[in-house]
Formats: structure tokens, C-alpha cells, sequence
């Protein structure tokens, strides 16, 4: 049987809820958003109906269900955990003629609540006729992705045109074309690029807050659903050099997006000045988004930048990404440990301009010790490193590949070694080079930001080998997207 979809008016309408535990909690607040007249009758109630019914904004009877409660209502809600008095209420409001819904009872139910994505005056309602409510909550988050909280005041201001629109004298068929244009997807960009209003007004997310979000490798599509959300709703947008126009462009066109990335040979703005930055615009209450490529855990400072915020008091809140290694992996086909092959995988930087970014991890107790080294003890820490059953996943190869792959010599590694150069891995220009480390010696350097791997698991890559550099250099084997 097909079920009638429909939008209720409920502004002032007599609604009563038999039941006020935490369930009945949920329908009572969804009732009263839409201006209903709500009466609660139930002997106990959780604190937050007690609030509401302080507030006056429902009325709370405390006592049990009797008939005579039914007189004059428009709707009823069951919510209690009794089916016999569901029943009681149902058969009731049926001879009455009152629409009622009895709580996860289909049979008792003239109506259902369908799962609901709300963007201002915009809602999405997705029903399964109360056959697979958890697909239609899936369904939901889906649609919560693709209508991002800017279709609010879009919807909003579109409202307000067109009413503009029908109070001037212009002919049907010329309305017709201005409303068309509207409503189209590029009028949507447009005011998406031009709004000043503020977006996030539904999000529940708090001001004064700093949230380190890891942007993942390059594509948007490796972006967590969380840091999708974080970054739709961001005030403030503090990003570092390898974070992608497709992402920047998620934030609300109003937030102050600025680049405080650290790039080689350029001068950049000095960490402390980033902390001062993250610190100020929190205190002003605003959403900080400190956003960075791939996770923010992984070779960038959180490390500082978390201290940073715990001694000045400020809240913070960190949303991890894919890291390079795992995208530069996935693009090769290769896995990074392998029963076989590998049981350590090692993350670090081959970034050598300071001694402090050749730590292994970038934990700051790691960095700190690896800041007192110096001189040939950076040597010395790549001689540290296991030679057999381990990967080495070398962020920050720099240009001189010659000098990374003497460095693994010292360290014991043998110049069959396999390796791979997986250059912008996830992105449109991705690029890979396999090789050994002998060839990696005399390579040309692939266009940054590019990963190299080092290791066994590199042969279960189905790739061919580029023995010569000019192999590297002229046409890099491997996929492009
Ligand atoms: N926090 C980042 C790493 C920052 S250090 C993460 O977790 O991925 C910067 C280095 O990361 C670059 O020099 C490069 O070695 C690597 N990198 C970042 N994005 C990359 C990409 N799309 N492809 C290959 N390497 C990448």
C-alpha cells in the first residue's frame, strides 16, 4: 500500500504526547519546532520535558493516560513503553478521527516519522514505509553531503527574489525565464561565491574551537565525512601549502581562508605566528579550522600547535585523514606491510634542511630529542633504521634523489632494493616511478609533493621497472587518474 507523502502545517495545532521518556523527548521538540500545541501526559518525564513544559513552551499533565485526553486533538504520539494502551489510544483515535503515530509500532501508526535533512525552509524527507529505518538514516547522511548547509540561505534568498519577482508587472513567460534562472545550479554557485551570510547557523558545531582537520592526500573524495562537515561550517580557515583548491573551496565563500604553509627556499610565516593566529581568532568565538594535507598527526606541528592551545586554554578538537603513504600505496597497489615481506613500516622524512625533521614519527618528545641532534648525526639516525623486513614510507624527499638513496646505502640497504616515487598520489597529475636503489641514485626528481617507497612490498606492484633515469624522468611509469 503507497503511502501518501505530505508536509503538515502544525502551527497551533492541538497535539497531545502519551509518554515522556527520552523517545517521547525527541517527538515532543519536533512537534513544538513547528509551532504545534503540545500537551505531555505521563506520570514521570525525563529533565529535559520538565524544562520544557518550565519554559511554557509545551504543557506537562503528571499523570496517566485517560480517554477523555483525546477531545479536540489534531494528532497523538504513543510513546510509552506499554502496547496495550498504544492500542487503547489507536482504536480511539481512529473512532475519533486523529491521526496517531504509536512509536516503533507500524500497525499503530497512521503516519511515520521519516528520516529528515533540514537546510532552512529546505527539507529532505526520506521514508521506507517503516520497512528499514536505518537505510533511510543512511540515505539522509548521503543527502547531507551533497545539500550542504549553504542550500539554507540560498533557498532563503531565492524565496525572498521571487516574491520580489511576482510583485512586479512583467509578463508570465518572462517570469517564467528569470525563475528558471534562479533556480538553476549556476545561480546556486553564484550566491555560493557571493554570500556573505554566515552558513553554519544549523551546525551544531562550537565557536572558540580549534579544529586540526586532516585534508588527505589531494582528492576531495578521500576527505572523512566529519572533516566534510568541519570544513562547511568553518569561520576561520588556516591551511598549510599542500591543501587543494577542490577542498579550500568547501568552506563557506565568507570564511577567512588563509595560506600559512611552509614552503622550501620561500619565507614563511614562523610557527609562533600561526599559534597567535590559531589563539586570536578562537577567542574572538569563531570555528578555526587548522587544515592540513593528508593527517595532521603525520610530519605537520599539531605537536606545537596542540601545546600551543593547551597553555593559552583553548579548546580543541583533532579529525584525522588519509596520510600520503597510505594514498601513495593504494595508487601503486601495493600494501605496506606484508606477512612475507614486511612486519614494520616506518614513516619518516628525508627532509634534512633541519636537523629537527628527520624524526621518525613526528611526535613531539621525537622531535625534541631530534632537534639536539646535529651535523653527521643525521647520518647517524638513518643508520639506525632496519635494513630487511620493514618499509620505509620517506616523506619529504626533496630534489636530490642521489643523496637519499646514499643515505639508505649507509644505513645498510642494498642497492636492489626495489623502490617507488609516487608523485601528487590521489590527484589528476598522479605519477609513479618504480625502480631500485641503485637507479633512484642517478633519478630525476618527480614534481612535488611526491612520497618515495622503499622496500619488498615495492615487487607486488604490477608495474615495470625504469632502470635508467631517463625512464624516471622522460615518461613515469605508472597511472594517471
Ligand atoms: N601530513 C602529511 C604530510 C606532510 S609532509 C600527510 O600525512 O600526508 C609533506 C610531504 O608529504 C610531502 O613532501 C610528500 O612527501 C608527502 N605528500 C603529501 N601529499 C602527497 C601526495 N598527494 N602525493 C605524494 N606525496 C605526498
Amino acid at each position: 500500500m503507497d503511502l501518501f507523502p505530505l508536509f503538515l502545517k502544525l502551527q497551533g495545532r492541538a497535539c497531545l504526547v502519551v509518554g515522556a521518556g527520552k523517545v517521547a523527548e525527541g517527538k515532543i521538540e519536533s512537534l513544538v519546532r513547528c509551532g504545534a500545541s503540545v500537551r505531555v501526559v505521563a506520570p514521570a518525564a525525563t529533565a529535559g520535558v520538565r524544562k520544557t513544559a518550565e519554559n511554557g513552551r509545551i504543557v506537562w499533565e503528571q499523570r496517566s493516560f485517560s480517554p477523555a485526553d483525546l477531545a479536540g486533538v489534531f494528532l497523538v504520539i504513543a510513546a510509552t513503553p506499554f502496547p496495550d494502551l498504544h492500542e487503547q489510544i489507536f482504536q480511539q483515535a481512529r473512532r475519533d478521527g486523529i491521526l496517531c503515530n504509536a512509536v516503533d509500532e507500524p500497525e499503530r501508526c497512521d503516519f511515520y516519522y521519516p528520516a529528515v535533512l533540514r537546510r532552512g525552509p529546505l527539507q529532505i524527507a526520506v521514508s521506507t514505509a517503516g520497512r528499514a529505518p536505518l537505510i533511510a538514516q543512511r540515505l539522509r547522511q548521503e543527502l547531507e553531503l551533497q545539500f550542504g548547509p549553504e542550500y539554507g540561505p540560498w533557498i532563503e534568498a531565492a524565496g525572498q527574489a521571487r516574491d520580489e519577482l511576482m510583485a512586479r508587472n512583467i509578463s508570465p513567460e518572462k517570469r517564467r525565464e528569470v525563475l528558471a534562472e534562479l533556480s538553476s545550479e549556476h545561480a546556486f554557485r553564484n550566491f555560493r561565491n557571493g554570500n556573505a551570510a554566515p552558513v553554519h547557523q544549523e551546525s551544531e558545531l562550537a565557536g572558540g574551537k580549534v579544529y586540526f582537520v586532516g585534508a588527505g592526500p589531494g582528492d576531495p573524495e578521500l576527505l572523512t565525512r566529519k572533516a566534510w562537515k568541519i570544513l562547511g561550517a568553518a569561520e576561520v580557515v588556516l591551511h598549510d601549502a599542500l591543501v587543494r583548491s577542490e577542498i579550500l573551496r568547501l568552506a563557506p565563500p565568507a570564511a577567512v581562508i588563509s595560506d600559512v604553509g611552509k614552503r622550501c627556499g620561500q619565507k614563511s610565516i614562523r610557527q609562533e605566528e600561526i599559534h597567535a593566529l590559531l589563539i586570536g581568532y578562537a577567542r574572538e568565538g569563531r570555528i578555526v579550522v587548522r587544515l592540513q594535507g593528508g593527517d595532521p598527526l603525520i610530519f605537520g606541528r599539531a605537536g606545537e600547535e596542540v601545546t600551543a592551545l593547551r597553555d593559552a586554554g583553548i579548546d580543541f578538537e583533532i579529525v584525522p585523514g588519509v596520510t600520503a603513504a597510505s594514498a601513495a600505496a593504494a595508487a601503486a597497489g601495493i600494501p605496506l606491510t606484508y606477512r612475507r615481506l614486511a612486519s614494520k613500516l616506518i614513516f619518516l622524512s628525508a627532509h634534512r634542511r633541519h636537523a629537527d625533521h628527520t624524526a621518525v614519527k613526528s611526535t613531539p618528545a621525537a622531535e625534541t630529542r631530534a632537534g639536539k641532534t646535529a651535523g653527521n648525526e643525521v647520518t647517524d639516525h638513518w643508520k639506525s633504521l632496519p635494513a630487511a623486513d620493514a618499509t620505509l614510507a620517506i616523506y619529504m624527499p626533496g630534489s636530490d634523489y642521489g643523496r637519499l638513496a646514499h643515505d639508505l646505502f649507509k644505513a645498510g640497504w642494498a642497492g636492489d632494493t626495489p623502490c617507488l616515487v609516487v608523485s601528487q598520489a590521489s590527484t589528476p597529475h598522479q605519477s609513479i616511478a618504480r625502480m631500485d636503489l641503485g637507479s633512484l641514485a642517478h633519478a630525476t626528481a618527480l614534481p612535488a609533493p611526491a612520497l618515495v617507497i622503499v622496500g619488498e612490498v615495492v615487487t607486488e606492484a604490477g608495474i615495470a621497472i625504469g632502470r635508467e633515469p631517463a625512464d624516471l624522468a622522460a615518461e613515469p611509469v605508472g597511472t594517471s587518474k
